[in-house]
């Protein structure tokens, strides 16, 4: 056997010291103006005093922030380079199964600790609120990966950390709340006894799976109520799409070094963060008349809040407690089918990704969850890593472009984010060998039930 350079790089690796030493802010380049929050008892744009007993200053200024780049604080990127840069991968062995003509690249976002990336905005987010003097976090958690990213990030930055966990994934997925565990949160399952919105949903009706509307509303109750307390946010927010961006920053070097610029960039969406961390700094270019490159979002039939929400000020919790946001939405009453891709069950869409996509810069496309299964198989009897069902909803659609390209003789670079790996979700993978997955798709009449008083 001789030792030989393979043709193509399959996988492109940045030195530790090429880590970005900023974030991109998209705000200071958007082609149309932003809506902002409005506060949900008099309906007038929230000011920083408002968002004051819940998030850090900091925050606050960067949710707000027209400067293009924010600097990352040291200790920050201290602690990314657990794990960070990430590789980008070149998916050759998919390319090949599919004969397609298209090249498919990913970001492997797998690797943090928690196994996706929204460590990436946890351990910014604790480090603001450890230097403001923050003792405790506050959060909800849906499948548990948000959950487990920020029991570790407070754990770096010596925080105490409070996780409202959706009950139905409290009961199907817990090794997240194992994890959780071994890196010091406390985890109840919500609705809990423990806030009066909980209380109020079990009154209404004892059987509550839980919604991660639910959650939020309990998480953020518990930090509004207590002084050395505040509540994180793993999503929506704009702060939290800006933290994600270093995953595109580094994707765009990396695509660079590969010699190959994307014709498309492909991700999930729950409440748009993985997507939006890979795409803005992308969308830098387009944005700014240099590139033609398309952006495209993938939801759940289940909660196909871009595809077929309403674009609508609405609340970002179950209760009405939030600030109502301008976005894409199925109505803050919905309480999604329990679909295994847990990640991806929220009624809303970020502000951010919803203004854009509503401008025509980002597409958007839904698929049931057993074609999702199909996709998530075949990749992983081809590259190897078994992904998250979240992000196989993103390569169901890359493998769907890239048919595409082969049917129309098209050979077009296309570049997705691996936001998570699945190997705490083999009980979903074992629904869909056993055949016991099945599709569910919203009713119109239940979207417009639901929308019908926004
Ligand atoms: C949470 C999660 C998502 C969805 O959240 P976004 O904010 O839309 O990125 C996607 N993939 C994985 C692996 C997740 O953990």
């Amino acid at each position: 056997m001789s030792i030989h350079a393979p043709e193509v790089a399959n996988r492109i690796q940045l030195d530790e010291r090429e880590l970005p030493q900023r974030w991109y802010n998209i705000q200071a380049d958007l082609p149309f103006p932003g809506s902002p929050p409005l506060h949900p008892a008099t309906k007038q744009p929230v000011g920083p005093q408002d968002l004051a007993p819940l998030f850090p200053m900091e925050l606050i200024k960067q949710e707000v922030s027209q400067e293009r780049y924010i600097d990352i604080p040291q200790p920050i990127q201290e602690a990314l380079r657990l794990w960070r840069p990430t590789p980008l991968m070149r998916a050759t062995r998919l390319e090949r199964e599919l004969k397609t003509t298209a090249r498919i690249y990913y970001k492997y976002e797998g690797g943090s600790p928690a196994g996706s990336h929204k460590p990436n905005t946890a351990v910014a987010q604790a480090f603001y609120n450890k230097a403001e003097g923050t003792k405790r976090l506050t959060t909800e958690t849906g499948a548990g990966q948000w959950g487990s990213a920020l029991a570790f990030a407070t754990k770096i930055f010596e925080l105490e950390c409070m996780v409202y966990m959706v009950r139905i994934s409290f009961e199907q997925k817990p090794y997240r709340k194992s994890m959780m565990r071994v890196w010091g949160a406390e985890v109840v399952p919500s609705p809990s006894d423990r806030t009066q919105a909980g209380k109020r949903i079990r009154a209404e009706n004892p059987d509550s799976t839980g919604s991660l509307g639910i959650a939020i509303s309990e998480a953020i109750e518990d930090a509004a109520g207590r002084e050395d307390t505040k509540y994180s946010l793993g999503s929506v927010l704009n702060h939290v799409l800006m933290h994600q961006t270093i995953i595109g920053e580094e994707a765009l070097v990396q695509m660079e070094r590969a010699g190959a610029m994307p014709d498309v960039v492909v991700g999930c969406v729950g409440g748009g963060s993985n997507f939006s961390g890979l795409a803005f700094p992308f969308l830098r270019d387009r944005l700014g008349g240099r590139s033609k490159t398309r952006f495209l979002a993938v939801e759940p039939a289940a909660s196909p809040s871009i595809t077929r929400g309403k674009y609508a000020y609405d609340f970002g919790d179950t209760i009405g407690m939030t600030p109502l946001l301008k976005m894409h939405t199925l109505g803050h009453a919905f309480v999604p089918d329990g679909i295994h891709a847990g990640g991806l069950r929220y009624h809303g869409m970020a502000p951010l990704v919803s203004g854009l996509a509503d401008h025509g810069f980002i597409e958007a496309v839904a698929y049931p969850q057993r074609t999702v299964f199909d996709a998530a198989v075949q990749f992983a009897r081809t590259e190897g890593t078994i992904p998250a069902p979240e992000t196989a909803h993103a390569i169901r659609a890359v493998i769907d472009e890239a048919v595409k390209a082969r049917e129309r003789g098209e050979s077009p670079t296309i570049l997705f984010n691996f936001s998570g790996h699945g190997l705490l979700d083999l009980a979903a993978y074992d629904a869909y060998f056993d055949g016991t997955l099945s599709d569910v798709t919203l009713s119109e009449a239940r979207i417009q039930e639901l929308v019908g008083s926004l």
